[in-house]
């Protein structure tokens, strides 16, 4: 999301001030930081790297430096306490607000503005004008959750989804510039409404909609979304992978733990049982599907049975490349004043068991897609030999290949998988 709101204040500041992306922070005007305070780690950077912005600022007295996303969010004028030098601060809905804050900011004193208004910024963000063969689109902001650890409903608001019309609009005119991907972006997807879905209760009913209705759209050949919630993952939503092809053949599903009492105390609203129902019945339509999750280690209160409950849905579910964190205390969350016996080393010690188990799972996957062939859409370059090509599967692996032109960028080939490495795959054309 923060890639996409980042982009997005980039072109804006393009059509509204003819600023242009610098690769050296010497040469800039102006320096944005979009945060993240999913977790305190990603908090502390946001101040270590407004201490090396500093030094530039004395060397340059005309250059401004902007703080948006969710650090922003959550601390305001607090900001600039720890950072007097810094001349804007945004939030993650307001970043439409930039040029306006930018044209306000003086000399010691700070322009602000960190409030919630809806979805007013998709309204004034101008469209994406450059070619990529697979974008993200935001299709709502803000989370109504509440889930005991999660600091997102208080830096982001509440749920708020964007007029149906106007994402099918976005979709068509990426199609148009030659996306051939989607990515549907919010914190909780599944939770989308459009005004005709607005009071109906079937769960996952306004992503299914929009799923069948993007999938529609000439040239859109793979949807993606991310991120869904098992409460919300009802027959709508699942009946859409038995007949819109243009669907991939995964879903990220964050599980979070897989003790039932660790759930309730995360107020995630639904049980291993509930949650093995929903994979379950993604198998029976899609046997070959690939299911990717994220987790928490170490919420107040988990035992080592809690822990060992886990590691047993993991061998269950045989989860693909996934995500998986050390409980981190986040501010104005209920978890925080929660009692943490568990100590910071064994939290550690219990992550890297999960992780271990987790990549085992992913490398054995890869290792069975060798010698299939797989439907890549060709996304670029490689990154490590500019001679090749890189791809991805519907299962979201990277996949490289050489023999190949960049008139290929933005198509779909067959690759047969001729190696699996650690964190990618070889692939040959197949003619
Ligand atoms: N909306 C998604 C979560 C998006 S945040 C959902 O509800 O499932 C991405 C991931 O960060 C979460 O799934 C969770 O695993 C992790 N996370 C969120 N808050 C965290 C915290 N306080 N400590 C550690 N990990 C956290």
């Amino acid at each position: 999301m923060n890639e996409y709101d980042s982009k997005a204040v980039g072109d804006l500041l393009n059509s509204t001030h003819g600023f242009e992306i610098s690769n050296n922070p010497e040469d800039a005007d102006l320096i944005l930081l979009n945060t993240c305070s999913i977790r305190e780690k990603a908090e502390e950077k946001v101040f270590h790297e407004l201490g090396r912005w500093k030094k530039l600022k004395e060397k340059n007295p005309n250059l401004k430096i902007g703080v948006g996303g969710c650090v922003a969010s959550q601390e305001g004028e607090k900001i600039a306490k720890r950072a007097p030098f810094v001349d804007l601060v945004f939030g993650p809905q307001t970043i439409h607000k930039v040029p306006l804050l930018l044209d306000s900011s003086k000399e010691n004193s700070l322009a602000i503005d960190i409030s919630f208004p809806k979805t007013e910024k998709f309204d004034v963000i101008p469209k994406k004008n450059d070619f990529s063969p697979s974008s993200f689109v935001s299709i709502m902001e803000g989370c109504n959750k509440y889930c005991s650890f999660c600091v997102v409903p208080h830096t982001r608001g509440h749920e708020i989804s964007r007029p149906l019309d106007d994402i099918l609009e976005e979709v068509k005119h990426l199609s148009n510039k030659g996306t051939r991907e989607i990515v549907f972006l919010g914190q909780n997807v599944n939770a989308y409404k459009d005004s005709e879905t607005l009071e109906n209760k079937k769960k996952g009913l306004g992503l299914a909609n929009l799923i069948r209705q993007s999938a529609e759209i000439e040239n859109i050949d793979r949807i993606r979304f991310t991120t869904s919630h098992p409460f919300e993952f009802g027959e709508e939503l699942i009946n859409v992978y038995k007949d819109v092809p243009e669907l991939v053949n995964h879903v990220h599903l964050p599980l979070q733990s897989g003790s039932n009492k660790i759930l309730k105390l995360m107020r995630r609203r639904y049980s291993i049982k509930s949650y093995i129902e929903i994979i379950e019945k993604l198998k029976k339509i899609r046997p070959a599907i690939s299911i990717s999750s994220d987790f928490i280690v170490g919420f107040p209160g988990e035992t080592q049975k809690d822990f060992k409950a886990t590691l047993d849905v993991v061998d269950e579910v045989g989860f693909d490349e996934s995500f998986s964190f050390v409980y981190s205390p986040r501010p104005n969350t209920t978890a925080k004043e929660m009692e943490d016996l568990v100590t910071y080393e064994e939290k550690k010690s219990r992550l890297y068991k999960l992780q271990e188990k987790l990549t085992n799972n992913a490398q054995r996957i890869s290792r069975r897609m060798v010698g299939k062939v797989e439907r890549c859409l060709v996304t670029g370059v490689s990154k490590k030999d500019p001679s090749e090509l890189q791809s991805r599967t519907e299962n979201n692996r990277v996949v490289n290949f050489g023999d190949s032109d960049d008139s290929l960028i933005g198509k779909f080939v067959d690759l047969e998988i001729v190696d699996s490495r650690s964190n990618s795959l070889r692939g040959v054309l197949v003619q």
